[in-house]
């Protein structure tokens, strides 16, 4: 099936295609163009063009448009499911819930369209302010560059281009080279909700000719990329001036603190750890536990990992599947290996079938090892003991990234001194760090990112502000 570029409201072939493969069969699924620097030019030109027309509609219409994407999209829910869980290779129970979080936040956007506004500045507060009246409001930027990762092909889209529409802004968007059907499937539901030629643009092709250009193209006026930290800082180091959001990788941790409910904190840290055989940003890799918990603990949450079925990722009887490609598997599997000659101990999982790696478990394993102090981003979780909540903070910390933390505590105290000290841009107290619903703001700091998401956040940082004086 040989796939189009969505540039000004047209259907664009390319020159060059590419197969597209399936993570979980190795099968072809798709002809996927490769966008060449003339057909990337083609898009900017298509944004820059309707940045005139979308600015000037009123905001209940930007409201009506992305409302019919979220309407539409309810109404080819199992459609759009399959389409993740066979370029992504995400199970499709998991796949049909990130289907659900989209069509939220595209209805978020439509919400948050009507609600930008700006303040009264009481000038006469200043020595000479006196006399005039002063208030802000929030313009468009212009053409934004999205630039998107493959793990939540549909939701981390959306929240990109639900903001961006949201605010009076054009978009060009460049999907990641795995699941670009996802970004290819919004294009139809856009033109369908009858979206201006050129507000919304989707060109496929590698992050070094496409994503490279909308980073540097001066019409580009903001770039909003959610990907690994390495592309991420590449990107802020050749932005220039243009306005840049990273939201990055992370090593997430939770805490356990004494007198817990292991029955409810078991199966949210397996969750964590293994959906999407933990290809998610803020997936559990770090388990601190209190000493007294510690040894039923790691009993317990190895038992329940057993439970847990590997399979194809369209068959309803999957909790996991294939990971992205290979070459990631390997990567996890030689990290595992590295952890164990460090003295780590393999509790259960560390062995592929198939393609799919099997849910790891590691107890014992050092801080610099790789799968402790960096992002593994597979199904791999470490377990160890702590000696308090305060020694578990000190190891969160002890870290490049900081996206979220969890923390299960039952005393108030430790749960504000971890609120206060965690180096995170979320604390979770009483759940996982992987905890999100899609209007709270979302993002992290150290190198796990700037800026933020959340349709309200992201609306901030892809507009710009005005201040108004008028002198009576
Ligand atoms: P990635 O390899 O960094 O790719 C992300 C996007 O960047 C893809 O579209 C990719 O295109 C593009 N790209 C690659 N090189 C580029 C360049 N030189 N210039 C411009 N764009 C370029 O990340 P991934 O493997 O898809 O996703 C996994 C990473 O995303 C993990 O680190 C994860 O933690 C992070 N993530 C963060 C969040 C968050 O909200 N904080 C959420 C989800 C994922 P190609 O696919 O064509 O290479």
């Amino acid at each position: 099936m040989k796939k189009a570029c969505y540039i000004g409201g047209e259907w664009v072939t390319c020159a060059e295609y590419s197969p597209l493969y399936s993570p979980y069969s190795g099968q072809e699924i798709a002809q996927i163009p490769q966008a060449d620097t003339h057909t990337v030019q083609k898009a900017i030109a298509a944004a820059e063009d309707a940045t005139s027309v979308i600015r000037r509609l009123p905001a209940y219409q930007r409201a009506v448009l992305l409302e019919k994407i979220s309407i539409l999209m309810n109404e080819r829910l199992e459609e759009a499911a399959r389409i993740i869980a066979v370029e992504a290779g995400k199970p499709i129970k998991t796949a049909r819930g990130e289907v659900i979080r989209t069509i939220q936040t595209y209805k978020f956007a439509a919400e948050e369209a009507k609600r930008l506004h700006g303040e009264t500045v009481p000038l006469d507060a200043a020595i000479g302010g006196e006399g005039r009246i002063a208030y802000t409001v929030r313009e468009p930027l212009g053409v934004v560059g999205a630039i998107t990762p493959f793990n939540f092909p549909m939701n981390l889209v959306a929240h990109k281009v639900g903001p961006a529409l949201a605010a009076g802004n054009t978009v060009v968007l460049k999907p990641a080279s795995q699941t670009p059907l996802s970004a290819l499937f919004l294009a139809e539901l856009a033109e369908q909700a009858g979206m201006p030629a050129g507000a919304f643009n989707v060109v496929t092709g590698s992050g070094a000719v496409v994503g490279d250009q909308l980073v540097t193209d001066p019409r580009v006026r903001a770039v909003t990329f959610t990907g690994s930290p390495a592309v991420g800082m590449d990107i802020r180091n050749r932005a220039g001036l243009k306005r840049v959001t990273l939201e990055l990788g992370s090593n997430s941790a939770v805490i356990v603190d004494r007198d817990v409910q292991l029955s409810e904190v078991i199966p949210r840290c397996i969750f964590g750890a293994f959906a999407y055989s933990g290809q998610v940003c803020i997936s559990v890799q770090r388990i601190y536990v209190v000493q007294e918990l510690y040894g039923e603990f790691v009993r317990r949450f190895v038992a329940e990992a057993l439970t847990l079925r590997g399979g194809d990722s369209l068959s309803e009887d999957a909790d996991y599947s294939a990971m992205i490609h290979p070459a990631e598997t390997q990567r996890a599997l030689d990290w595992i290996e590295e952890a164990k000659q460090q003295g780590a101990r393999v509790e259960c999982g560390g062995k592929v079938m198939g393609r799919m790696l099997q849910p790891t478990v590691l107890t014992g394993v050092p801080a610099d090892a790789k799968v402790s102090c960096q992002e593994v981003f597979g199904p791999v979780v470490l377990i160890n003991p702590i000696e308090s909540v305060q020694h578990g903070i000190k190891l969160v910390n002890d870290s490049r990234y900081g996206l979220q933390a969890g923390v299960y505590t039952n005393h108030l105290g430790l749960a504000l001194q971890a609120a206060d000290e965690l180096q995170v841009g979320g604390v979770i107290i009483n759940d996982i760090p992987t905890f999100r619903v899609d209007h709270m703001p979302y993002g992290g700091v150290k190198e796990s990112g700037m800026g933020r998401e959340g349709v309200k956040y992201a609306m901030e940082e892809l507009t710009e502000l005005k201040l108004v004086v008028v002198k009576r």
